[in-house]
């Protein structure tokens, strides 16, 4: 893609309206346009990285055997009456009429809309267990939107949805989306850290957040620090793998600011291994039992001919979130160097020819060069501006595709000036330069 043709609007400065990294950036290259009040236009950038994160969220969900559905952003009101939800969410649900004056609403969440699905297909044991996501919009009329679309009211978000006949085998369930998400994560080349929260007084509820540090995030931590050292390579989606994996999770002490107890923090943790510190939520999984299939009648028949409600959970990521997150990670604001992970990066490579209106060979090496690129599956950004070479870095180490090669005078023969982004410079052949860039993508 030339530079010139494509649609990724500059600003020359941080916009003042932008209070954290991640918002400021995504401004400033033009990844997202306000709309409204935490509404959001998706620009080419900003939508190229968010469709990759939400690739690599759907093949993980897809690895523990949950199925893709996609369920409306428009509900009825009905439904929301039956689980007692329609009064209770208050402000933060949009609520409309449609011209026969019927009431519906924006879709906050969808508990009430899957369950209503799952009673109205399924009737016996013999289905369970299910799992079932999408990935749709959600809207929320938070009191304040801000930070971008960390905090919006429009925000894409995956959810889904677990069905079963027993607390043990929900449980199970639980522990798939468990795995899925340390593996989600992971590939975004973020550190997110379960936290667990308080089993509440309803009694064998079960609930994580998972959470990056940021010192932006918005949500107050207090961990065991060794919690960070752990490593999950698990893969093992078997009933007491997937227990162990999450025991060696919990024997560290991690929660958020609701779950804090100061007395609790200071036993069970030494001194050398607390951290108070904040973090972004990234995603959030919840066990629930009975709750809205006994209000929505969800049953299932059991074996012995006996009915009972199905246990549920549901499990959220923050894909628009996840945007700003991987920013707020990544971003080196000291040195404006903006270094996507290869799995999401908006270009793989950008190619830096210098170009004057008597030469223009650079730019037709970099054309040749990105033949080749094509070839092997490598997208790549050409700077074919007649700009000079420090606005040209600049803009890129903005946009941030991880790698870089610039085609100067210096650029003869069979190698390249290649770097890594904010990297020092190697000269490479081409040929080693795919293959660099494939083996990292291999890895993923
Ligand atoms: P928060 O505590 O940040 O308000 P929440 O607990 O209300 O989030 P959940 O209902 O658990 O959110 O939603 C699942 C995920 O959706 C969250 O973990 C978060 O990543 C994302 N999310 C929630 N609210 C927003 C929002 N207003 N803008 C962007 N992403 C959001
Ligand atoms: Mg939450």
């Amino acid at each position: 893609m030339l530079l010139s043709k494509s649609f990724i609007p500059i600003l020359r400065n941080n916009p003042s309206e932008a209070k954290i990294k991640s918002h400021q950036l995504m401004l400033r290259v033009g990844m997202i346009k306000q709309a409204s009040a935490g509404i959001y236009s998706w620009l080419p950038l900003g939508f190229k990285v968010m469709k990759k994160i939400e690739d690599i969220v759907r093949q993980e969900q897809n690895k523990i055997g949950a199925q893709e559905i996609l369920m409306p952003t428009i509900q009825s009101s009905e439904i929301w009456k039956e689980s007692g939800r329609y009064e209770d969410y208050g402000e933060e649900m949009l609520r409309i009429k449609d011209r026969q004056n019927r009431e519906m609403l924006y879709g906050p969440t969808n508990e009430e809309q899957v369950t209503e699905i799952f009673r109205s297909s399924l009737k016996s044991y013999k289905s369970l267990p299910q799992l079932l996501y999408h990935i749709q919009w959600k809207f929320r009329d938070e009191i304040r939107p801000r930070f971008g679309i960390m905090r919006g009211r429009e925000f894409y978000m995956k959810d889904a949805y677990s069905f079963d006949v027993s607390d043990e085998e929900a449980f199970y369930s639980y522990n798939k989306f468990f795995l899925s998400y340390l593996r989600t994560f992971k590939r975004l080349s973020l550190t997110a850290i379960p936290m667990a929260a308080d089993t509440g007084p309803i009694g064998g509820n079960l609930s994580h957040e998972f959470i990056i540090l940021a010192d932006t995030g918005e949500s107050k931590i207090f961990t065991d620090k060794r919690i960070f050292d752990l490593n999950s390579n698990d893969t093992e989606l078997e009933k007491k793998s997937l227990q162990q994996m999450r025991k060696k999770y919990e024997q560290y002490y991690s929660v958020t600011d609701e779950k804090f107890k100061k007395e609790e923090f200071e036993k069970v943790v030494s001194e050398e291994n607390r951290l108070i510190t904040k973090g972004i939520e990234v995603g959030h999984i919840f066990y629930f039992g009975d709750k809205y299939s006994k209000a929505m009648g969800a049953s299932v028949d059991l074996p012995g001919g006996k009915k009972d409600f199905v246990k549920m959970g549901s499990y959220g990521i923050g894909v628009s979130r996840l945007v700003g997150a991987i920013i707020e990670a990544k971003y080196d604001d000291k040195n404006e160097i903006m270094k996507w992970p290869l799995s999401v990066a908006p270009y793989d490579i950008a190619l830096l020819p210098m170009i004057n209106k008597n030469d223009t060979s650079a730019l037709d090496k970099a054309i040749n060069i990105n033949k080749e690129l094509i070839k092997n599956n490598i997208d790549s950004l050409i700077d074919d501006t007649e700009e000079n070479f420090s606005s040209k870095l600049k803009k890129m180490n903005l946009i941030g595709a991880p790698y870089q090669i610039i085609i100067g005078k210096k650029s003869d023969g069979d190698l390249l000036e290649f770097k890594e982004i904010g990297k020092e410079t190697q000269n490479l052949s081409l040929t080693k330069i795919i293959e660099t860039i494939k083996k990292q993508k291999n890895s993923n």
